[in-house]
């Protein structure tokens, strides 16, 4: 009857909450061992010149191949590595393991022309005292040119923490780094804290991108986002490029960069090589 299905439920209920406890525990330990076990990947997204159409740069991405469950997006364990601490070493093995295939593919013929590699810093990571010697150190290491590295950080880091967080934006801009504001749209950020802030590129988050073509007041909201950040000089990259359209219509705004799966989702280190070769060498040197 009804009581016996509601006591079921409940039970079901309560097993399922047994269960998520414990793969989150589980979790939380394997993650710890992640990264010295050699369970870490990266796959690679290209960003496009909009204008051009070549490959201007790319955005590593972590992935985690876990020994049980497989290959694991940012999404199922990133908030957990912040919680637990482990964001600071995996963001460090990212950081090195971006930047010496970056460094070696600039001495391929296919991916000499690239401009950046994009690296995503968790607020954790980059609060971590420390943190700017890494990248120092990192970068002489992989031979890498602090030009060619692009710190991708948060609204939220930028706006909260200003002091020491400012102070570290700077010394890794006077080091040649630039810094962009990840999912920008997303947060809180004021017109006049903008004008000020220390980074060089605006991420235009994918949710504002999807629904341009039918909605024209999100349209109107890019164009005003792309027009903010020509005044404030800062480059704009539209992520979460997925039609022709979308393309044609922050190509027509004078949005400078791309990123998408109209030209590529993120794939491996083969893959992207490949990806170069078939988009020729006919590259403009802008
Ligand atoms: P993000 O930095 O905004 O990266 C873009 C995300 O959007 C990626 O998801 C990418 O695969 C996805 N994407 C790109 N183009 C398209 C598109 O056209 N359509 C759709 N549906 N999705 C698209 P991914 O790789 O799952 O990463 C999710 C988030 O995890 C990233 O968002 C970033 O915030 C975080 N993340 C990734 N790698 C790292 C890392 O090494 N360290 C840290 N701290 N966070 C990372
Ligand atoms: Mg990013
Ligand atoms: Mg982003
Ligand atoms: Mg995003």
């Amino acid at each position: 009857g009804a009581k016996t299905g509601g006591k079921n439920t409940w039970q079901r209920y309560r097993d399922e909450m047994h269960d998520a406890m414990l793969r989150r525990l589980e979790m939380r330990s394997a993650l710890n061992e992640a990264v010295a076990g050699g369970q870490m990947r990266l796959r690679f997204q290209p960003i496009i010149d909009l204008p051009t159409g070549q490959v201007a740069g790319l955005e590593a991405l972590v992935r985690w191949q876990h020994p049980v469950r497989g290959l694991l997006g940012p999404n199922e364990f990133i908030e957990l590595s912040e919680e637990t601490g482990s964001v600071v070493e995996i963001g460090g093995w990212v950081l090195r393991e971006a930047l010496r295939t970056f460094a070696h593919w600039r001495t391929t013929e296919a991916g000499s022309f690239m401009r950046y590699v994009s690296v995503n810093v968790s607020a954790r990571q980059f609060r971590t005292p420390g943190f700017v010697d890494e990248v120092r150190e990192v970068l002489a290491d992989t031979g890498a040119d602090p030009r060619w590295l692009l710190l991708e950080v948060t609204e939220s880091l930028v706006l909260h923490d200003a002091d020491q967080v400012w102070r570290d934006l700077g010394e890794l801009r006077a080091m040649g780094v630039r810094i962009a504001i990840d999912d920008f749209g997303t947060g809180y950020s004021s017109l006049s804290y903008l004008s000020n802030m220390p980074v060089d590129v605006l991420k235009i988050d994918k949710s504002f991108i999807d629904d341009i073509l039918h909605n024209p007041q999100q349209m109107a909201l890019v164009e005003t986002i792309v027009s903010l950040a020509r005044t404030l000089e800062l480059a704009v990259v539209a992520e979460g490029i997925e039609l022709d359209g979308h393309r044609t219509a922050l190509a027509d705004m004078g949005c400078s960069y791309g990123q998408g799966y109209l030209f590529s989702k993120p794939v491996t280190s083969d893959e992207f090589l490949e990806y170069l070769h078939t988009q020729g060498s006919a590259v403009s040197p802008l």
